[in-house]
C-alpha cells in the first residue's frame, strides 16, 4: 500500500528530475488519496526532517587546558611524557587492558598488532571487505595475506559461518571489525580462535564507548586497535591507540610501534631487537586525546541512545532492514546504516538516499564504494612497487580479482547510510525515522 501523490505522471515526472525511475508509476496508483504531509519534499511537500542540528563544538576547555599543560613542559616526546600517561588513564576507564600503546593512526595500531603477534611472511589473516583499508595495510606490510570473510546481512560484521570455511593451516589470526561501533559477536570469534590457535586483534576504530555483552569493546580479543582520527568518536586530528592484556603481546607493543626499540631496558649488546617503522604520537596529539576522553561517555551514549531509537521507529517498514544490534550490546553509531530491499521500491538505492535528502535527513548511499578485494591495488596486486612478493614467490594462491563475498557485495549496493552524531536530539531522530517512512511508503511496490 503506497500513498502516491494525486498528480499525474508528467508532473510527477518533473517533480522528480534527477530521479531514475525503476519503473513507471501506475495510473491506479496515481489516483490514490493523499493523507496531509506525505507530499514528498522532491514534489513540493514539507520536509519530514523540519529541526536542524545545532552543532557544538568538540573541543574546548578541556582540551585546553591539556594543552597548556603541555606548553610547561619541557619535552613533547611520548616516552614518559605527562599527557601521553594521563591519555593512558583514561583511556584504561574504557578499556582496562594492562599494556596500553599511543601511535600515530588507527592503521597504525593495527600494523603494531599485528607485527607484535608475529604475523609474517604468507600468514592469512580472515577479515571483513567492508572496512577502511587499514585494517588489512599492516597485514599487508608485514607480508601476511588477507584473507576476506562474508559479513552478515543485518549487521555487516563477520558471518561467523563463513570465518570458519575459510580458516586454512595458514590461518594466524582474525580481525573483527566493529563495523559503526556494533560489537561482533565476540563470543563466537573467540571459540573459532581458541579452537584452531588464532590471534585475535579486535579493529575498534569506530568503536570507541562500545560494549560487547556488557564488556569494553577490545578486552575480548588478544589486541585492541583504535583510531583517534578526525571523524571518529573522539580525535586528536591523527593519532590511534594499540592495547593488549596478554603478556605474550602486550609488552611488544611499544617497540613495533617505536622503530623496533625497547625503551626503558638496557642496550647492552645493542637495542633494537625487533624491525619496525616510527608510529609514534606526540605530547600535542595526546594532550588533546586526553581533553577529548572526557567527553567519550556522554558521546557514546547518546549515539548508542539515537542509533536504537532509529531502529524503534523504522523496524516494522516493509521492504526495510535496520540496523543490527544485539540487544545485549551497546552499538555507538559511528553511522547508522539500514538496507532498501532492491525488490521492494520502485526506485533504487540512490534515488532512495536521494528523496530522503531532499526530505531534510542526513542520509546517503553507500559506505565504501566496493569491498577492500574490488580496488584496483588489491585487483591488481600492486602492493609493492605495483608487485606482490608473497604471491611471486609462491607463498600465497589468493586472488583478489576473482575473490567474492556475495552478501558484502549486495549490502554495499542497498545499504543507506544515516549520519548520527551526539548534537542530534531525540526528536530530530523521530523527523528522520519519519521521512525514512515517508519515501518508503511513497515508492513501496
Ligand atoms: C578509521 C579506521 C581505520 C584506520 O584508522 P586511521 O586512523 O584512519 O588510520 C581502520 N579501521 C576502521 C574500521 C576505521 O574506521
Amino acid at each position: 500500500m503506497s500513498n502516491v501523490p494525486n498528480i499525474n505522471r508528467r508532473q510527477f515526472v518533473a517533480g522528480s528530475s534527477g530521479l531514475l525511475m525503476a519503473g513507471a508509476v501506475h495510473a491506479s496508483q496515481a489516483a490514490a488519496a493523499q493523507p496531509e504531509g506525505s507530499k514528498l519534499a522532491i514534489h513540493g511537500g514539507d520536509k519530514a526532517v523540519q529541526q536542524s542540528v545545532s552543532y557544538t563544538p568538540r573541543w574546548g576547555d578541556p582540551e585546553r587546558e591539556q594543552l597548556e599543560a603541555m606548553l610547561r613542559q619541557n619535552t613533547l616526546f611520548y616516552w614518559g611524557g605527562p599527557q601521553t600517561k594521563l591519555l593512558i588513564e583514561r583511556f584504561r576507564e574504557y578499556c582496562p587492558l594492562e599494556y596500553v600503546h599511543t601511535c600515530s593512526s588507527g592503521t597504525a595500531a593495527i600494523h603494531i598488532a599485528v607485527a607484535a603477534a608475529g604475523i609474517g611472511l604468507g600468514d592469512e589473516v580472515i577479515t571483513s571487505p567492508i572496512t577502511d583499508i587499514g585494517t588489512v595495510i599492516g597485514v599487508l606490510y608485514q607480508g601476511a595475506v588477507p584473507v576476506f570473510a562474508d559479513v552478515g546481512a543485518g549487521h555487516c560484521n563477520l558471518d561467523i559461518e563463513d570465518v570458519r570455511r575459510r580458516i586454512t593451516p595458514k590461518t594466524k589470526a582474525i580481525i573483527p571489525v566493529h563495523l559503526t561501533g556494533n560489537p561482533c559477536d565476540m563470543d563466537a570469534i573467540m571459540a573459532i580462535a581458541e579452537e584452531h590457535d588464532l590471534i585475535v586483534i579486535e579493529d575498534c576504530c569506530q568503536a570507541w564507548g562500545a560494549r560487547s555483552r556488557g564488556r569494553p569493546i577490545g578486552t575480548v580479543g588478544h589486541f585492541a586497535c583504535f583510531s583517534l582520527q578526525n571523524s571518529k568518536h573522539v580525535t586528536c586530528g591523527d593519532g590511534g591507540v594499540v592495547a593488549s592484556g596478554d603478556d605474550r603481546f602486550g609488552p611488544l607493543l611499544q617497540r613495533f610501534g617505536d622503530k623496533g626499540a625497547a625503551r626503558g631496558v638496557t642496550r647492552e649488546g645493542g637495542g633494537f631487537r625487533a624491525f619496525a617503522t616510527n608510529y609514534r604520537m606526540s605530547e600535542p596529539q595526546a594532550a588533546v586525546v586526553a581533553g577529548q576522553l572526557t567527553r567519550l561517555e556522554q558521546i557514546a551514549a547518546q549515539r548508542a541512545r539515537l542509533g536504537n531509537l532509529l531502529t524503534e521507529h523504522i523496524a516494522d517498514i516493509p521492504g526495510i532492514v535496520p540496523h543490527e544490534v544485539h540487544p545485549e550490546d551497546r552499538a555507538v553509531y559511528w553511522f547508522y546504516m539500514f538496507r532498501v530491499h532492491p525488490d521492494a521500491f520502485r526506485i533504487n538505492r540512490d534515488d532512495f538516499a536521494r528523496t530522503l535528502r531532499a526530505e531534510g535527513a542526513p542520509a546517503s548511499g553507500g559506505y565504501i564504494g566496493v569491498p577492500l578485494y574490488g580496488e584496483p591495488v588489491f585487483r591488481e596486486h600492486g602492493f609493492i612497487a605495483g608487485r606482490w612478493p608473497v604471491k611471486e614467490f609462491g607463498l600465497t594462491e589468493m586472488d583478489f580479482s576473482t575473490h567474492q563475498c556475495a552478501e558484502a557485495e549486495a549490502i554495499l549496493a542497498d545499504m543507506i547510510r544515516v549520519t548520527i552524531n551526539e548534537n542530534m536530539t531525540e526528536d530530530y531522530i523521530l523527523q528522520v525515522a519519519q521521512s525514512i517512512r515517508k519515501v518508503a511508503e511513497h515508492f513501496a511496490v
